[in-house]
């Protein structure tokens, strides 16, 4: 059984691609969003480009037998960290605008 992510999914080739590049050009941006529809596959591309960045085989395609790929396939990887936005209500956007107006009105 291989363990590599990107055979698990239906692959986003314009996002496999985007990440392929920012992979061989080896410069990483301190954080990468992955937006858009429900359903396209967002959380599958960032655990496979976290599978292949973090495999011992040091290529985009991650070898899917390493301990490290079956940790991150596994959810087991101490150094994934997921980050997820809270939706904001247009309430709690009114307030933020509020209180940045009233930090803009005591300054002057
Ligand atoms: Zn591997």
């Amino acid at each position: 059984m291989s363990y590599n992510l990107w055979n698990n999914f239906i692959v986003q080739e314009r996002a496999r691609l985007a990440l392929q590049k920012i992979f061989y050009r080896n410069q990483f941006p301190a954080a990468i969003i992955f937006f858009g529809s429900k359903g396209l596959g967002k959380e599958a591309h960032a655990f496979a480009f976290a599978q292949s960045i973090n495999c011992y085989k040091n290529d985009f395609e991650p070898c899917g037998e390493c301990e490290r790929c079956k940790n991150v396939y596994n959810f087991l990887s101490p150094d994934i960290y997921l980050v997820y936005a809270t939706p904001t209500s247009q309430v709690d956007k009114n307030k933020s605008f509020s209180k940045v107006a009233q930090l803009l009105e005591k300054k002057k």
